[in-house]
Formats: structure tokens, sequence, C-alpha cells
């Protein structure tokens, strides 16, 4: 089981399963939904999600036919995505609250990546925010 919530804490959620693998998803409707350069998504079974708070808070975008992107009024964090006809939810790990062990095993839509960002080239890691 593990449990994600929004920015402002209005609406959170629960999935009663294990965690699911992972991947960034570079397409043009995520870097766009998300402003970045990628969302990190898990695909998890409709059966094992549930809202638990806030469910009347949210909104959705029809980004694609079909898909709907499920987002909070209140602060705007995107929290999933779901088309109606599937059995699945695609959960937006940036969301999840609890210590998730897995590390994402993909990047995938890399067609539509950003101009500026090169999933191969590796960064200085900082603890905290960029020094002056
Ligand atoms: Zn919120
Ligand atoms: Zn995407």
């Amino acid at each position: 089981m593990f449990e994600g919530s929004c920015l402002c804490g209005q609406v959170k959620y629960e999935v009663d399963c294990e965690p699911q693998p992972m991947g960034h998803c570079h397409c043009h409707t995520c870097r766009k939904a998300h402003s970045a350069a990628f969302s990190t998504v898990m695909s998890v079974p409709r059966a094992v999600f549930s809202w638990r708070q806030g469910e009347d808070q949210l909104s959705s975008y029809e980004s694609s036919p079909g898909k709907k992107r499920f987002f909070c009024s209140g602060c705007g964090s995107q929290l999933i995505a779901s088309r109606e006809a599937t059995d699945y939810v695609l959960i937006r790990v940036g969301s999840i609250d609890s210590v998730i062990k897995q590390r994402p095993k993909v990047h995938f839509w890399c067609s539509d990546g950003a101009s500026w960002y090169d999933p191969e080239e590796e960064l200085p890691i900082l603890p905290k925010g960029v020094p002056d």
C-alpha cells in the first residue's frame, strides 16, 4: 500500500498494491501538463486505486480523446491520468508521499523530448538549492 497527495493537501489518494514499475514520460502532453522535462508515471490497476479525501476538489483535462488528466483545483497538482475504457490508472509518481524503493526503469516518448534536456547527461547533485 502507498499513498499520495497534492501540493495543498486537500486531495489524497491510496493505492492498495505494491509499487509497480515506473518510467519517465517525455511526451508532449506530459511536458505541457507538468511544465517539466518529463513526468514520472506508474500504472496501477484501477481496482486498487481510491481517493481518500478531496475528490470533489478534482478537475480534469482531456489531453487526448478519452484520456483525462486529473489535478487539484486548489493548487494545480497533477495526480493521475486515466482512460475510462481501461482497467488501469496512471499515477503521477511525484505526488506519492510514501517511500518508494524501486527506481524508474525507462525513459519513453523521447521522440517528443525537450530540446534542452538530455537524459544521458550527468549533472551536479546538490542536497539543497543552487548556492548564490
Ligand atoms: Zn491541492
Ligand atoms: Zn506522457
